[in-house]
């Protein structure tokens, strides 16, 4: 199993969602153990990919600093750790990642424009020894041991059309791409509302989001999957785990978990280094235990 590229460079243009101007992205392949990097071309400054980094998870998960930022990274980095993909530049000439439709599949349908190459250094495995756990009130996420890579998540909203759902994805990439990357993220108008008149979320429409008022989903064309909330959850919860910077083996727990909680965790789980080893893995190990993305022909 070895660290991953991509093949060639690509770019797409999508508006932002907060600016609501239109932004540019270009990735480019990086050299073996490079990880995951920004690139501001406007201001001329890089931003390593590492929770340490993450400065904000209010409403989205952004990282770099006050004045050199990149906002919304999650649904993009959901798609790239879902390629195994290691080493990669991601240019930018604002400061959010394209919403595109609020999902991760025009990121995936890049990355298969730009095809992966595999390199030379062995791919890092972070495999899971102990339970890290991060409570808030009844909302948790927890990380545990587990010969594989799983999500399971369950969300409750008091809300007639979301209520409870639980959702458990087994990670492969090929599920990925069926079950998790077109789930959108969603909001309620009375936050578009807020949101707007503080300047924010100018880029938001049914376009990119599902949006609830308090009783139903405004988007015409509905849901793509009847439980589209909860895989929109393992969707960011996948792009917020992967600033770890590696595969990840073990079982992700969550109830009413959020970019905040998924940043707490990655956090305390780097300060508990008796809950977790770090090991390079024998060629076979991705296919075995679907941590990575599966090799395709
Ligand atoms: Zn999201």
């Amino acid at each position: 199993m070895r660290q991953r590229t991509i093949k060639k460079a690509v770019e797409l243009v999508g508006i932002g969602l907060h600016k609501g101007v239109p932004v540019k992205m270009r990735l480019e392949p990086l050299e073996s153990n490079s990880g995951i990097r920004f690139y501001r071309r406007d201001k001329n400054r890089y931003i390593q990919l590492c929770p340490q980094n993450v400065i904000d998870t209010k409403m989205a998960t952004v990282i770099g600093e006050k004045d050199v930022l990149v906002s919304t990274i999650e649904h993009l980095m959901s798609a790239v750790y879902s390629y195994g993909i290691d080493n990669l530049l991601i240019v930018l000439d604002n400061d959010e990642v394209p919403i595109m439709d609020g999902s991760a599949i025009a990121f995936c349908m890049l990355l298969n424009e730009a095809q992966t190459l595999e390199q030379e250094a062995p791919k890092r495995i972070l495999k899971i020894k102990r339970e890290v756990k991060v409570t808030q009130g009844e909302k948790f996420v927890a990380l545990k041991p587990y010969e594989g890579l799983q999500f399971d998540f369950t969300i409750q909203f008091s809300h007639p059309v979301i209520g409870k759902e639980k959702f458990n994805f087994e990670f492969t990439k090929e599920g990925f791409l069926q079950e998790i990357a077109r789930a959108r993220t969603f909001g309620f108008l009375h936050e578009v509302q807020y949101l707007r008149s503080q300047g924010l979320a100018l880029g938001g429409s049914l376009e990119n989001a599902i949006v609830l008022d308090d009783k139903k989903i405004l988007n015409p064309e509905g849901l793509r999957y009847e439980d589209e909330f909860v895989r929109h959850k393992i969707l960011d919860a996948i792009g917020d785990l992967s600033l770890l910077g590696m595969a990840i083996m073990g079982r992700y727990e969550a109830f009413a978990g959020s970019h905040h909680l998924n940043h707490l965790l990655t956090l305390e789980l780097l300060k508990s280094k008796d809950a977790f080893e770090v090991i390079e893995a024998p060629a076979q190990y991705s296919q075995r235990f679907n941590i990575g993305a599966i090799k395709t022909a």
